[in-house]
């Protein structure tokens, strides 16, 4: 049945799309989700006059997709993007596309990629990227009446190239998300309003922007694209909460939290953290979380003009020794190398 794959240098792809068999549509019209179909076309025509190019009504999701030791190809918890795809949209005056729907997409468009999905142990995997954009034509601003569900996907390699990298953090003096904004959706608008102050993270030397909350500039929030987790020196595992609820709802996060205290006995706080705590030394780890990278150890998170420098001395060379098991436990759950919760790993046949 395993389709014969394609001929990619799998360990050494790098993180660039690639255009592969099919992607999946699905067009909104007249109130109603059409019927989805796959296309080999991977490009789109639409009105310059469409929503998503002039409010920017668009959402997106990523997962990734893998094939474990005995073959089978699997994908990572599609439930959680379906849902949380669903509440983006919402908050964004978009017709929400049905979880269920959701899930069948991403079985359907990567059953028909089979031959891209990267071979068990390469390191590589098929990314699976959902989004919606509003195509209907707007002038004034109010939310489109069209719009398109696609899901592409790309075989990338892993994250962090030659294994386990720690990364360098600063602050950054702009903010990612405002109190009861967007922060806690997955919508194109959070990426392109934070493009400047990532670029100029990297300009500086940094990895990333760690975000503390617009409201007050004291509590941690999270980076442009991950969220950030401590352990304590009691080893306990301490989880930023928002009080403004603009943190992104991790999946990976939510699933570490299950791991840490369901499978490895660890005590978890989920609490709002004060940024003083981490500069007065209260962790001994900081980990970045995501699909991409499951878990970035933190070197260190440095503002030289602001005196601040901080370093966990754990992670000078890789994870530290309780981010590394968290993040060998949800890697060997999420390559079926070991049992996870129910439901969680969903084969794709
Ligand atoms: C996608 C994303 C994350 C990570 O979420 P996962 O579901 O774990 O991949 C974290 N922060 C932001 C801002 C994101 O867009």
């Amino acid at each position: 049945m395993s389709a014969e794959k394609k001929n990619l240098d799998w360990g050494n792809l790098g993180f660039a799309y690639i255009p592969t068999d099919f992607s999946y549509v699905c067009n909104y019209k007249n109130g109603a989700w059409g019927e989805g179909f796959l296309t080999s076309d991977h490009s789109l025509q639409i009105s310059e006059c469409a929503g998503i190019f002039h409010y920017c009504q668009e959402v997106f999701e990523g997962l990734k997709a893998y094939t474990t030791r005995d073959g089978r190809i699997v994908c990572f918890r599609p439930d959680l993007n379906a849902e949380r795809m669903y509440a983006s949209a919402q908050r964004l005056c978009m017709p929400p596309f049905p979880i269920d729907r959701f899930i069948d997409a991403v079985k359907t468009v990567v059953k028909a990629n089979e031959a891209w999905v990267p071979p068990f142990g390469s390191g590589a995997t098929l990314y699976v990227r959902p989004f919606m954009i509003a195509t209907g034509d707007v002038i004034g601003v109010k939310a489109a009446t069209e719009y398109q569900f696609r899901i592409l996907v790309t075989p990338v390699g892993p994250y962090f190239k030659g294994g386990d990298t720690s990364v360098k953090l600063t602050i950054s003096d702009f903010d990612r998300a405002a109190p009861r904004g967007t922060g806690n959706i997955k919508a194109g608008l959070n990426y392109a309003m934070s493009l400047y102050a990532t670029e100029a993270a990297h300009h500086a030397g940094y990895a990333e922007n760690l975000y503390l909350d617009s409201q007050t500039r004291t509590f941690i929030e999270e980076t442009g694209g991950a969220n950030v987790l401590f352990a304590a020196a009691d080893s306990s595992l301490v989880v930023p909460k928002s009080a403004t609820d603009s943190i992104l709802p991790s999946i990976t996060r939510r699933s570490l939290i299950v791991v840490a205290r369901d499978i490895l006995g660890m005590q978890v706080v989920e609490r709002a953290v004060k940024f003083e705590e981490v500069q007065s030394g209260a962790f001994e780890e900081c980990g970045l979380c995501g699909t991409a990278a499951v878990i970035s150890p933190v070197a260190g998170i440095e503002k030289p003009e602001a005196g601040i420098s901080i370093s966990f001395p754990k992670a000078a060379n890789g994870a530290g020794p309780i981010m590394a098991k968290l993040r060998k436990t949800l890697t060997d759950i999420q390559t079926g190398e070991a049992e996870g919760p129910q439901g969680w790993v969903v084969e794709i046949n």
